[in-house]
């Protein structure tokens, strides 16, 4: 088509988006009504009607909601006494409730080397560990391999809120029970240790109450299809908009939520727009909110295992997770031959409107993007900030971290991005991969016990 409609088109949407007055309300509803979506709640089902009346009201099509089963969790208070001290702590999603005394071990960062110097010597107790290098879950998996009997987390970082997060254990319930306390805490514990190790074992007594039950979850779906095209090819722009229980989930992922929203509401203008001069896209564009993410990715690879017959019309997934903190607008490319499309954004970001970071070949296994990853589907995951937030997974995760202005142009750049890759006649450069170049990937990368420890290493 003749490029003038497409970037007319292009700077209204850029234009709509960073003026728009839908985007805080819809932050608003999210945040302080809908609280943190935990997966399973009646703040989550709340958000899900929320988010498909929002499809329905900017006119996309086939809005409407998947269920999807799980284990449902519901957090009770929680406590951690050690030497007539009372340690501030929280439950992680999916601990069974415990009452028990039993020693505790320090053992680092919970790597294999630190599992393996310490022998058998973890067997009946508790394992402290501290959340820097490999994943929560490997170190959970180890502790439990190690025959302990509960798990304690901390944050790696000074300053920070106790960490929540899930045990989500290969689709069972956790096995052993599991808190996260402040770095500072884990600091006190290690010292106090040290002070007993020559007296004998120091002895803590663990309390969690939690409500475990058969929950459902909700992915939301609507499409922005082109008229009279029946069964297009998809691009897909998502987010999760489940967070966790104990604050509002606003960077995460409320933010991409939103992005996901407004994303939607500004192309479906630019298509009716472009379609009544009488052009047609090449793709249609699927937009998902998925729920569970914090437990598991549950909503996404429910979503890709249910629909795996449709994924190779699937060219292209964007997701937005934490796109709401200040500073560069991050993409991670994950997939093969993905070159030619990392130069692609990198042109459209050219003309300078937008501080732009790539990253090619990426393997970020920790947002919904990887369920299509795993499929061999070219799969993106973009966020703002650098990765650096200290609120995500605390009770500091409110609205109010909320950088609006970051997250605007974060939106405007993923709209306009996904509309010229939906009217661009040329094919996308990019390609689906084999089960097998996935596998040598990800083996590659160090994420084999991590996929193992969570179930989804499956070929
Ligand atoms: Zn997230």
């Amino acid at each position: 088509m003749n490029p003038s409609p497409l970037h007319a088109a292009e700077r209204s949407l850029l234009g709509d988006i960073m003026t728009s007055e839908t985007l805080w309300p819809s932050l608003l509803v999210l945040c302080d009504d809908c609280n943190g979506r935990f997966v399973g709640s009646d703040d989550e089902q709340r958000a899900a009607a929320f988010i498909r009346q929002s499809f329905e009201h900017y006119g996309l099509s086939n809005a409407h909601i998947e269920e999807f089963p799980l284990h449902g969790w519901r957090r009770g208070p929680a406590s951690l006494a050690v030497n007539g001290h009372e340690l501030a702590c929280i439950g992680l999603p999916g601990t069974p409730p415990c009452d028990l005394c039993a020693p505790v071990i320090f053992l680092g960062d919970g790597e294999p080397a630190d599992f393996e110097k310490a022998g058998e010597a973890p067997k009946g107790k508790i394992a402290l560990v501290r959340g820097k290098g490999s994943h929560r879950l490997e170190k959970y998996a180890r502790a439990v391999k190690a025959g302990c009997v509960g798990f304690i987390f901390s944050s790696a970082e000074p300053n920070a809120l106790p960490p929540t997060g899930s045990l989500e254990f290969g689709g069972n319930p956790a096995p052993i029970p599991g808190v996260g306390i402040a770095y500072e805490t884990l600091c006190w514990l290690e010292r106090a240790l040290q002070r007993t190790t020559a007296r004998g074992d120091m002895t803590a007594h663990l309390r969690v109450q939690a409500e475990l039950f058969d929950a459902i979850g909700h992915n939301v779906i609507a499409d922005l299809t082109p008229a009279g095209v029946e069964s297009p090819d998809w691009l897909v722009m998502c987010a999760h908009y489940d967070g966790h229980d104990i604050a509002q989930g606003a960077v995460d992922n409320a933010s991409g939520t939103v992005a996901v929203l407004e994303a939607a509401r500004a192309l479906k203008v630019a298509y009716d727009t472009l379609a009544a001069q009488g052009a047609a896209p090449a793709l249609g564009i699927r937009f998902a909110l998925w729920s569970g993410e914090e437990v598991g990715m549950l909503g996404s690879s429910h979503y890709a295992a249910k629909h795996a017959g449709e994924l190779d019309r699937i060219k292209l997934v964007f997701n937005c997770d934490i796109v709401g903190n200040p500073g560069a607008f991050f993409l991670g490319v994950n997939g093969y031959d993905t070159d030619r499309l990392v130069a692609y954004f990198k042109e459209l970001a050219g003309d300078h409107l937008f501080d732009i970071q790539t990253g090619n070949s990426m393997v970020i296994p920790y947002s919904d993007h990887f369920s299509f990853y795993l499929k061999g589907v070219p799969a993106l995951m973009a966020a703002t900030g650098g990765g650096k937030s200290p609120g995500p997974h605390t009770h500091g995760d409110t609205l109010d971290k909320v950088d609006v202005r970051a997250m605007r142009s974060a939106t405007a750049f993923a709209a306009r991005a996904l509309l010229r890759l939906a009217w661009d006649p040329t094919p996308l450069p990019a390609r689906h991969a084999t089960a097998e170049e996935v596998q040598e990937v990800l083996r590659k990368a160090g994420y084999e016990d991590l996929l193992k420890a969570q179930g989804r290493w499956k070929f």
